[in-house]
């Protein structure tokens, strides 16, 4: 799509898509709808979204009726739609498989299993992708595969015969049967009780088509429910206990108890989490907001995706008490797209506990009204970046915005605004129900609880651990199985490699910074002694070059130079002038650029030539 052209009108189809997220049309020529054009924007994406599940791409004629209805000039549309990977602007198949071939899936054919899926489909009817981590590492290879007007799903262990055969699998449902569609399955899932294997530290169940592979070292505090085979209903989750005390006992005492717990963020940052809470709770201005990071992107990491699968209930009233203690009425969960069964959970949970009367108006009988919507990305990395994610709720590209102001002031449409990721909110109830105390007396003077790290690669256990923060690196790859010669990359393509006399650094924020590590996601990724460093790291600066948002120069030009490079030692060998330019390209990017993905954009390479690794 080039030029849009203004007598191009929306099919029937795309009306219909259309008109199930901004109803039949109308409002625009309100006054009062005019007024409220911005909040209107806000639609954009979930009508991008209802015309690519429907109709399966963004068409000319319906860039133009969108235009109309929400007054959004059709630039602008177009600019959105192709920000996003999941968001094609031309025709489609009617069917999509996107193959993993990031870490943990490339070790385990990812690379064979995509060009062996290419080969068995007709390219008339099946497009064939290459995908960034779909977040289903414990269980590699994994696929996602998007049905127009039917469906979409998560392959994992995948083999070619188990994606053709879904691909050939009778799904007849359309619109309302297709959303009852995506609950059964859900309800099919929840009516698998997760079975206990060896005891509470170890259980692999089925949960719809993956394993659920989780572990703990030492008590488990997060994986709790998970663990004891608790089915991620309200009546296994229980009465909302903690939001009923934080009613009870006052909004201050919840935030003495997060002052007191020291509980950082688990996003990556490792903010702390009452500095947030309390700067929204005390902000001047009356709408507020609370948004659950959801987008979990980074490669190697899927520990949020289990809570949201397994655990809906805990993210759910968390956000309820932020809501109460905050002011704000309004909560989003940004989910990926890549997480269908997910999304699917904490929609039919968010149901569940409004008919409970836990969320609405009034929850638990509080003085006080707190609703969540639930939204998907749509394949951008980035979207991560918590402004990045205001900005994509909104309806505008994905693009970070510059921090101050930081979003306690100024976040999502501009009002103050509490974002958290789902493992930080997941520890809320935890705290308020077994006291600040009890969560503070685990781990290091700066890293207090326990830390969910997504084990995956050559070991024999991949899985979400659940183990104290300070656990030395080696006692969480003993107990997956790890050999002792294996490679370690922590934190992600965005983390670092720990070197082999770094094996027993403890996993704590201040441990691995002192050793220039990170725990940013919790990814512990496993690299086989064998595994050729060139080809991964050529993987990873794919990555950051494929997912730079291209707003800044130093990442928009630093992360492709940066892939020229490692491609050109991988194949010729280093050379002083290669490695020259990458120390360059390193400080360039990581002084200069907008956001984190700029400035840790060169963090594992650098750490792979510290260690030796190439
Ligand atoms: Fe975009 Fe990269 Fe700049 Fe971040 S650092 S704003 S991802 S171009």
């Amino acid at each position: 799509m080039e030029i849009l052209d203004r007598t191009v009108e929306a099919a029937a189809g795309e009306l219909s898509a259309i008109a199930e997220v901004l109803g039949e049309g109308g409002e625009q020529s309100s006054p009062r709808m005019r007024r409220r054009r911005v909040s209107r924007r806000t639609l954009l994406l979930p009508v991008l979204h209802a015309l690519r599940d429907e109709v399966g791409y963004i068409s000319e004629g319906a860039v133009q009726e969108i235009s109309e209805r929400l007054e959004v000039p059709r630039a602008d549309i177009y600019g959105v739609a192709s920000f996003y990977a999941l968001l094609p602007t031309e025709p489609q198949p009617p069917k999509t498989v996107h193959v993993c071939v990031d870490m943990a899936c490339r070790f385990a054919g990812g690379e064979q299993l995509l060009e062996e899926v290419r080969s068995q489909v007709d390219a008339d009817e099946v497009a064939v992708h290459e995908s960034p981590c779909l977040g289903q590492c414990e269980n590699a290879p994994a696929v996602y595969v998007e049905k127009t007007g039917e469906s979409r799903a998560s392959i994992t262990d995948a083999v070619s015969q188990k994606v053709i055969a879904l691909l050939n699998a009778a799904s007849p449902q359309t619109g309302a049967e297709k959303t009852s569609a995506e609950d059964s399955s859900t309800l099919q899932a929840l009516s698998h009780p997760i079975a206990s294997q060896t005891g509470a530290e170890k259980i692999a169940a089925d949960a719809s088509t993956s394993t659920l592979r989780a572990y703990s070292i030492g008590e488990a505090r997060l994986l709790r429910r998970i663990l004891n085979t608790t089915p991620p209903t309200l009546e296994g989750y229980g009465d909302f206990t903690a939001l009923r005390a934080a009613l009870q006992n006052g909004r201050e005492w919840v935030l003495e108890n997060l002052e007191a717990s020291q509980l950082r963020g688990r996003g990556g940052a490792a903010f702390p989490a009452a500095v947030k809470w309390r700067g929204v709770a005390e902000s001047q201005e009356p709408v507020r907001y609370v948004v659950a990071n959801a987008d979990e992107s980074e490669p190697g990491t899927f520990k949020d995706r289990l809570l949201m699968e397994n655990d809906p209930f805990a993210l759910i009233e968390a956000m309820a008490i932020a809501g109460y203690v905050t002011g704000a009425q309004k909560g989003y969960i940004y989910v990926r797209d890549e997480y269908p069964l997910a999304c699917a959970r904490i929609e039919q949970a968010c149901r569940e506990a409004q008919a409970a009367g836990l969320l609405g108006e009034n929850p638990a009988g509080g003085d006080f009204s707190f609703h969540i919507e639930l939204r998907r990305g749509a394949g951008a990395y980035i979207c991560g970046e918590e402004t990045a994610l205001f900005n994509s709720i909104e309806g505008y590209r994905g693009e970070p915005r510059n921090k101050p102001p930081f979003p306690t002031e100024s976040g999502l449409f501009g009002k103050p605004t509490l974002v958290n990721n789902v493992e930080t909110f997941a520890n809320i109830a935890l705290i308020l129900n077994d006291g600040a105390q009890a969560f503070a007396q685990i781990g290091t003077e700066q890293s207090r609880g326990t830390r969910l790290f997504c084990v995956s690669g050559a070991c024999e256990h991949p899985g979400t651990y659940e183990a104290p923060l300070g656990t030395p690196l080696s006692n969480l790859l003993e107990a997956a199985g790890a050999a002792d010669s294996a490679r370690v990359l922590l934190g992600g393509a965005a983390g670092a490699f720990a070197s082999q006399d770094q094996q027993n650094v403890p996993l704590s924020f201040e441990d691995t910074t002192a050793a220039s590590l990170t725990l940013g996601s919790g990814a512990v990724i496993v690299i086989d002694p064998e595994a050729d460093m060139g080809d991964l790291l050529g993987r990873i600066t794919d990555f950051f070059a494929d997912e730079s948002c291209g707003q800044c120069v130093p990442c928009r030009v630093g992360t492709v130079r940066q892939q020229e490079s490692v491609a050109r030692i991988h194949t010729n060998g280093e050379s002083p002038s290669e490695l020259s330019l990458l120390d360059d390209l390193d400080a360039v990017m990581t002084d200069a650029s907008i956001c984190g993905l700029g400035q840790t954009a060169a963090s594992a390479v650098r750490s792979a030539r510290r260690a030796n690794l190439f």
